[in-house]
């Protein structure tokens, strides 16, 4: 997301741009698929939002402990549903439309920066490309972190995500949180009468089971009303999407003159519901500052600090709260209880939290 934003944008100002995706668009990929209205402003500007699908707009938050006691709160301000299967097609068509050179099905191997002549080639499983600058948005995880050897790939992370596109009998102004020992399930509403279903949960509650299935049904369903939601609900996937590996860690922001974004810059805790959101403002901001570079002739080391400094300055401390937050909900048994009782009992702390998590409109 944070790719194909940069990307729009940067070609609208006409600066030339090559995006490289190893998948082919349309796919689905895990994500709760509830996008802040931090965002709504600048897609309305720039013409980005996905009208034609007649995304819900997410006003309610519910949040339920392990036994299935609830509150619920009005969100101050809000989001709104779609699937990451049309959204990020919608983006692609427009990337296309606009004059980028979008490849698809091509992996980027490595990226390398040569100081002599001050410019970057970017091998893929395909071809070798020369580039003046690179922007690095790849996602949580990706062999170019390897290739790279980021600090944080030297730690394995514990987290699995999980997700399903269902049909249930779910208000499309809610967005629910339902707490499990181990992790949490988000459910809310996307286009086309759809619900989507994802959850995280700890590597440790999988290993002890023979498969999802189970992990689901003895874990999960402790909580009844997730129960419920299972029990009474259409599942639209053979499968469902998996991912392994989610790492919170801090991590660079500019490595081998590389401009992170999106979730290669730093991965916010999903319960948050504002990834996309910073996928989708590191994209503008990066876009914003590569054709200010270019506008006022200035140096790479001035794109380069002047990106960290904002970037820190918009996202870092969202950030760590979201990794507290991360850590007790999803630690031990006593400590997501408490956190989560909290948060039910008290009203005005799940505010604080979604205060300290988000950002305003931009
Ligand atoms: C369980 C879970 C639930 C979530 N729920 C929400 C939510 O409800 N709301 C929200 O706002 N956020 C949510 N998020 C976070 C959100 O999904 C991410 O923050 C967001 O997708 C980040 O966008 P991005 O552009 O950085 O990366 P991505 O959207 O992951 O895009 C990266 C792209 O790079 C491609 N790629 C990777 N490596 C290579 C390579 N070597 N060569 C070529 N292409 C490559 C990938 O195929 C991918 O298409 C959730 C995350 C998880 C794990």
């Amino acid at each position: 997301m944070a790719g194909l934003i940069a990307s729009i944008r940067l070609v609208r100002a006409g600066v030339s741009c090559t995006l490289i995706e190893k998948k082919k668009y349309p796919f689905h990929r895990v994500c709760g698929e509830y996008i802040s209205n931090e965002t709504l402003p600048f897609l309305k500007r720039e013409s980005l939002f996905p009208d034609q699908f007649q995304p819900p707009a997410i006003n309610r938050l519910q949040l339920s402990s392990v036994s299935g006691k609830s509150t619920e709160l009005l969100l101050d301000l809000g989001g709104f549903g779609i699937s990451r299967y049309a959204f990020d097609n919608f983006l692609y068509q427009l990337a296309m439309r606009d004059g980028a050179q979008v490849l698809l099905e091509e992996e980027v191997k490595e990226v390398m920066y040569a100081k002599s002549e001050d410019i970057f080639s970017v091998k893929t499983n395909r071809n070798l490309f020369t580039s003046s600058l690179v922007i690095g948005a790849h996602g949580k995880r990706s062999r170019i972190d390897s290739s790279l050897k980021r600090k944080f790939m030297q730690k394995h992370s514990p987290y699995v995500g999980i997700k399903y596109h269902i049909r249930t009998n779910h208000p499309d102004d809610l967005i629910a949180l339902h707490n499990f020992n181990g992790g949490y399930c988000g459910i809310s509403n996307v286009e086309d009468g759809k619900t989507t279903l994802c959850y995280l949960v700890h590597r440790d509650q999988v290993k002890r089971f023979k498969g999802i299935h189970e992990v689901e049904e003895t874990v999960l369903f402790q909580n009844p009303l997730l129960k419920s939601i299972f029990h009474s609900s259409d599942f639209l996937f053979d499968k469902p999407e998996t991912i392994n590996e989610i790492s919170f860690e801090e991590k660079e922001l500019v490595l081998n003159h590389i401009l992170m974004a999106g979730d290669a810059a730093g991965m916010i805790a999903p319960l948050c519901g504002n990834g996309m959101a910073m996928a989708i403002q590191s994209g503008k901001l990066v876009s914003d500052l590569i054709i200010q570079a270019r506008n006022e002739n200035r140096t790479r080391v001035w794109l380069e600090s002047s990106y960290a400094k904002q970037w820190n300055s918009i996202f870092s401390n969202r950030l760590r709260t979201g990794r507290l937050i991360q850590h007790y909900l999803s630690g031990s048994e006593w400590s997501s209880r408490l956190s989560i009782g909290l948060a039910v009992n008290l009203p005005w702390v799940a505010r604080q939290i979604i205060k300290r998590t988000h950002g305003p409109e931009f």
